[in-house]
């Protein structure tokens, strides 16, 4: 991000016609990815760049405190002169030594020519055998992870007449090698003289992110497109155009229309090289009533954030408007192309172009186009949402076209730099950029504590500093594993051997169950509920098991030969696996759940349900799996020490668990074992059981080879092992009185668990607390933990609270559609009293004034124009009829529980202080807050200059032999644990240090300094290390969080897109400990939350193997697809007194609120349903729908209809 950011400034820098905008602020980040922050943040460090900034506009943030005056955030900002801040490539960096490639380098050869001449006797003089490949920014690897090498590469970046841009009247001609930001900045340059040259651009750069558009060129991005099908959208552009290519072919230049060149056969190979493209100019006739529209098209799951559009389209059109007779618009010529759908590449719908030239436009002239189109646009078999990609280019058809029909439109002069109007009947201003503000209270009772203090390492990190596992330098012995994993969910392994049967490059070993030593066990994890194997034995049993680990001597060759692997299966004589829940029940295959997991049922059901007015019954949802994506995949090293022992070094939220599972695997006492864990890059739950077989099989490797062994998995194989959120089948029976007060609800859930226990059997008590939110009369629950031949499942952030939390819902929508009811009146009416609560929670529930949710609810109403805003929302489903609003209000129970956690504090001599905890930093800010509360444990000694130990605090990394118990970081109270087992440390070093601080009063008047209390301390051998286990008390362990979040969101129906409008979120976070890390926690959770909610589809096939396996196919939220405003409070809510120093959690709740952005989508869907049954668009009934989880783009224009647009205008012909 940093990079993206410093390549935009610098852009702006050497360009005076381009200012730095909070606008190119924003796009500078638009296709990076991250996970932790919700990205508000980032984009406010971006945005203080901006020359149009409004300081004041910026959230919070550890260099200013809203309120002050300009001039002193001003003074606070870091200075950046872009004059001072040339960035140059580090000397240091250029003194390291070159990558050793064996003998790579004098095998592969790479040519740099300077002329086409130069390339073209380059080319012939290769001999005839060699393999070529020609090369400019090679991002085309990022697409096409090729193994095969080649003899030679030939980069042709070089060649002058290849990277020339040149234009003239009759249009411009880009060089192959051209860059698609050079070629961008062309087209904008030129968008006087031709406006579709400036849309052209503008749709432009929505492709890749801005270091792809850097060095990805427009003649590889054609040459993917024609000889490897990629869905290009700079094809589809050109091919709207008009545009031609010149190739060299032998000595000869050949011109070919970007359509034949398309169409060639055999695809280009690499003995022809592309040379230009040859984008004409349009410019329509001038006096006459004829005029040029062009327009381009793109539903993509982030429009500007790295995402690979279902369809794109671009179109131009020749129309002539006959103002004196009024009778419409006639096509005289146009050019309609479509690509990415899943065609061989892009097209021109020639037939349809056919049939609308000479025509007058009209709704059955427009019908008839869009059957043909249907016939057209014809994806690939195994294409994904094929029919909703079919009705995407109907509905960009129309959306040309219609405007045109409708009486009263104007066409608008392409050539005097108006933009055509395509948003059909709705005007809509479209929001330029985001804004956000935060609230939060800084308390100074505890000090530090309550300070927005940095985080941290912050700086470390933003500035790739920060050393996770993968950065410590290898030893040059060391080898790296790779996973070879099964691709059967049930099968016996006949044989493992390699491809063709040649030891791939650089293997040194392949490791399987029998290489476990003969007093281990071949075990790779273990939680309370049992263990789980390392490697599958002679069966494998799920799709995604580890079979064996290959060593090799480098990362690329491990996973190369993991790649080459052939395993041969046998499922002679085998059960059918089980893949489904449904599978489970019929084979009664279960984990058992011990009753401490398995909350108790409230009140009578049957009674309940008696007493109801209205039920539903038998209504039924299922919620699927979301994937971690943290940054740093699962890594570890190992390295073998003397006398049969074993360091690791493992990217682990559970470093104790991971060092007894090695522990036991080796067959080595626990004291031989010693795991460091320094920080992890983003856990979210995938780094706790999941990281245990990771480091384990690293242990074995370097404990049977006896050197040191190192693995990251690639993000292929971390998807496909990493298991993610559990899915799951509710059934449910509720009842309800007619003013939408429940009065008992009865449900059935089936959890997929997957293969191992992993610590599913948790399930049924986090899926029932969050539940628990709403007064439901009475409740009872059937929940099965189902064991299937799946990969098992793990506890992702909020495990099964945030499906706890939207079931319900999911239900409260339901009873309000089926009352007609206003679904947030029914919301209010079942809101807990503090009675009911106590019902529902027992002690759980803590005092009276504790429960704030109600206090929450009504001031996120006033905060948030919550009613003034649901009535703007319902005058904009009225005059719209494409667009729809929705808007909803959603609250959140979150109950959370405290774990025994260690601390140890140590003064040392000069008076610094380092600290050591069982949390581990996982990016969640966990030492910055145990950092504060050292500063206010040890500040009680009250010495002078006491406001600097903050400084003097160092948290270090978690070693297992330095201190034990350090369990879990897990269940978002790790860090008040970490806190609280540090306090307690300082107390005791405080008891300590006061006699002698009394002592030096006494003796010397006056105040003491902290660094002469210390050497006076040392001097007398005082004991100046102080640890200790925190436990928390029975009573007070558990206690509840709330929050509420409103969420306005838009549908566009011809697309299926949602974009959030507006999130606002109240949270409760008691006295916080850090503001600022609590506002991240709680940004960062609830965008995580619109990932599940709306984006992640992390699914998994017939065999139950993952389908989504890398960056192309999952799509986490990017800048473009969070809130447009995002406002934030965080409250302070006073003391309570079983809370460490009054503080409650922040990590996992928040998430649960997202749930609010699903239930504005779902009733923006059902105003437009409202709207399509009326006008016959849809069948069945409107309020009979279920939006599933996530609501992606395919997924809501289905329920909104995916031939709306040709029943629309069989409507509009009817009417005629
Ligand atoms: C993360 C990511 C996101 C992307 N998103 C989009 C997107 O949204 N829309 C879109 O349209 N594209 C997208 N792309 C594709 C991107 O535009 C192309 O990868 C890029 O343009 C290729 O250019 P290059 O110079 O890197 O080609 P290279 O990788 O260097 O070459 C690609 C291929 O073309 C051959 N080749 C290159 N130049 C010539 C030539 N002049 N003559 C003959 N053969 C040649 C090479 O031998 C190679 O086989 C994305 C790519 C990535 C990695």
């Amino acid at each position: 991000m940093c990079i993206s950011l410093y390549s935009s400034l610098a852009n702006a820098e050497n360009n005076s016609s381009k200012d730095f905008t909070v606008s190119e602020a924003e796009k500078s980040v638009s296709g990076n990815l991250c996970r932790c922050t919700g990205y508000r943040p980032i984009v406010d460090a971006c945005k203080s760049f901006a020359s149009d900034v409004d300081i004041e506009d910026l959230g919070l943030n550890s260099f200013w405190k809203k309120g002050e005056s300009k001039e002193v955030m001003f003074k606070n900002l870091p200075p950046y002169n872009p004059k001072d801040h040339l960035v140059t490539f580090p000397e240091f960096l250029k003194k390291k030594e070159k990558v050793d490639n064996g003998s790579d380098h004098l095998k592969y050869r790479w040519t740099t020519p300077f002329s086409v001449a130069e390339l073209h006797n380059i080319m012939e003089a290769a001999n005839s055998g060699d393999s070529l490949k020609l090369v400019v920014g090679n991002t085309g690897t990022g697409y096409y992870k090729d193994e095969e090498r080649f003899d030679r590469y030939i980069d042709i970046s070089n060649i002058p007449e290849m990277s020339m841009i040149k234009k003239d009247e009759k249009g411009i001609e880009i060089g192959a090698a051209v860059t698609i930001s050079n070629a961008i900045d062309a087209l904008e340059k030129e968008s006087k003289s031709s406006y579709v040259f400036k849309k052209m651009a503008t749709h432009m750069e929505k492709i890749g992110n801005r270091s792809i558009r850097n060095s990805g060129s427009i003649g590889g991005n054609l040459v993917m497109a024609q000889s490897r099908k990629f869905p290009s959208d700079v094809t589809t552009l050109l091919l709207a155009v008009d545009a031609s290519v010149y190739m060299l072919n032998g000595r000869k230049t050949e011109k070919v229309t970007l359509q034949e060149f398309l169409e060639l056969s055999p695809v280009l190979d690499s003995k022809r090289v592309l040379l230009k493209v040859e984008i004409p100019s349009w410019t329509a006739p001038s006096g006459d009533d004829t005029e040029f529209l062009f327009e381009s098209y793109r539903a993509a799951p982030r429009s500007i954030g790295n995402a690979l559009p279902y369809l794109n389209a671009a179109f131009l059109a020749l129309v002539s408007r006959q103002e004196a007779s009024r009778k419409g618009v006639t096509v005289e010529k146009c050019f309609l192309a479509f690509g990415s759908y899943g065609g061989d590449h892009s097209i021109r719908a020639i037939e349809v172009e056919t049939f609308l030239t000479g025509k007058l436009l009209s709704y059955s002239v427009l019908y008839e186009a869009v059957g043909l189109l249907k016939g057209i646009i014809v994806p690939g078999k195994d294409t994904l949402h094929s029919e909703y990609r079919k009705s995407l280019a109907v509905g960009y058809l129309f959306e040309f076209f219609y405007p045109l029909i409708e009486s009263g439109h104007r066409i608008c002069s392409l050539d005097s730099g108006n933009k055509h109007n395509n948003s059909h009947v709705d005007t809509v201003k479209s929001l330029p950029f985001l804004s956000s503000s935060q609230q939060v209270l800084e308390s100074n009772e505890f000090k530090p504590i309550g300070e927005a203090v940095i985080k941290v390492g912050a700086a470390l990190q933003a500035s790739g500093e920060a050393v996770f596992v993968d950065d410590i330098p290898t030893l040059p012995d060391c080898l790296h594993g790779a996973f070879i994993y099964s691709t059967e969910p049930l099968a016996k392994i006949k044989s493992l051997s390699f491809r063709e049967n040649v030891t791939p490059t650089g293997v040194f070993a392949v490791l399987t169950f029998k290489d476990i030593p003969q007093q281990g066990q071949n075990i790779g994890s273990k939680t309370l509920f049992g263990p789980g194997p390392l490697f599958a034995d002679e069966l494998t049993r799920c799709a995604g098991q580890r079979i064996a680990l290959v060593v090799a001597d480098t990362q690329k060759h491990a996973d190369m030969a993991a790649k080459l692997a052939v395993v041969e299966y046998d499922t002679k004589n085998l059960e059918q696996p089980i893949l489904t829940v449904e599978d489970a029940v019929k084979r009664s295959s279960f984990f058992e759940v011990h009753p401490m997991f398995y909350p108790e049922p409230v009140g009578d059901v049957i009674k309940g349900m008696e007493e109801a007015e209205r039920k539903i019954i038998s209504s039924e949802l299922r919620l699927g799996s979301q994937y971690f994506f943290y940054m740093e995949p699962q890594t570890a090293l190992a390295l073998p020490d003397e006398d049969n022992c074993v360091k690791v070094f493992s990217s682990s939220q559970a470093p104790e668990y991971v060092h007894s599972v090695i522990a036991t695997c080796l067959g080595i006492q626990e004291h031989n074992v010693r795991v460091i864990t320094r920080r992890v890059g983003g856990g979210f739950g995938g780094k706790a059981v999941k990281s245990m077989p990771v480091a384990t099989a690293c242990a074995l490797g370097a404990y049977k080879l006896q050197r040191p062994v190192k693995m990251f998995l690639n993000r292929k194989t971390d998807m496909i092992m990493a298991g993610g959120r559990h899915p799951m089948k509710i059934n449910y029976n509720v009842g309800f009185r007619s003013d939408g007060k429940l009065t008992a609800l009865e449900l059935t859930m089936l959890i997929d668990a997957g293969l191992e226990p992993d610590v599913s059997p948790i399930m049924p008590r986090n899926i029932m607390g969050p539940l628990r939110k709403y007064d439901w009369g009475a409740l009872s629950f059937d929940v099965k933990v189902c064991k299937t031949n799946c990969l098992s499942r793990t506890a992702m952030r909020a495990p099964g609270e945030v499906q706890g939390s939207y079931i319900a819902e999911s239900i409260i929508e339901n009873v309000a559609s089926s009352l007609q009811m206003d679904v947030d009146a029914v919301r209010k009416i079942n809101l807990h009293t503090y009675d009911s609560l106590r019902k529902f929670y027992n002690h759980i529930a803590g005092d009276p004034d504790e429960y704030t949710l109600p206090l929450l609810w009504e001031k996120l109403e006033i905060s948030s124009k919550f009613k003034e805003r649901s009535e703007m929302v319902k005058e904009f489903n009225l005059c719209n009829v494409w667009r729809k609003r929705g808007i909803s209000r959603v609250p959140i129970v979150h109950q959370v529980m405290q774990r025994p956690t260690p601390g140890k504090v140590s003064i040392l001599s000069d008076g610094s202080v380092v600290v050591e905890v069982g949390g581990i930093e996982i990016g969640q800010g966990l030492w910055t807050k145990v950092q504060q509360m050292v500063a206010y444990g040890l500040g009680m000694v009250k010495c002078e200059g006491n406001e600097k130990l903050l400084d003097r605090i160092r948290v270090v990394q978690s070693d297992t032999l330095g201190m034990i118990q350090g369990g879990f970081t897990a269940g978002s109270t790790t860090s008040e644990s970490s806190c609280e087992a540090v306090r307690l440390c300082c107390v005791i070093l405080v008891e300590r240090l006061k006699p002698i601080m009394d002592q030096m009063m006494m003796e010397k008047s006056g105040s003491v300094t902290w660094n002469i209390l210390i050497q006076q301390a040392y001097g007398q051998y005082i004991n100046l290390s102080a640890s200790t286990l925190y436990k928390p008390e029975y009573s007070s362990m558990e206690y509840l969080n709330y929050g509420v979040g409103v969420s306005e969101v838009e549908v566009d129906l011809v697309t299926g897109k949602t974009e959030i409008l507006r999130s606002d979120i109240i949270y409760d976070c008691g006295k916080s400990l850090n503001p600022a890390v609590d506002l991240g926690q709680t940004e960062g959770a609830f965008v995580q939350g619109i990932g599940f909610f709306m984006m992640e589809e992390y699914t998994t096939d017939e065999k139950g193997l993952v389908v989504q396996q890398g960056t192309w196919d999952y799509k986490i939220p990017t800048v473009d697809t969070i809130p447009k405003h995002f406002n934030v409070e965080i409250v302070n809510t006073g003391h309570h007194k079983n809370r460490v120093l009054s503080s409650k959690a922040s990590g996992e709740p928040p998430l649960l609120l997202a749930a609010s952005v699903h239930c504005a989508t779902r009733s923006a869907i059902r105003e437009a349903r409202k709207h399509s049954l009326s006008s016959n668009f849809i069948d069945g009934s409107d309020s009979e729908f279920e939006l599933p989880v996530p609501a992606t783009m395919p997924v809501v224009k289905s329920l909104c209809g995916l031939y709306s647009v040709e029943k629309y205008l069989q409507g509009k012909i009817k009417g005629q």
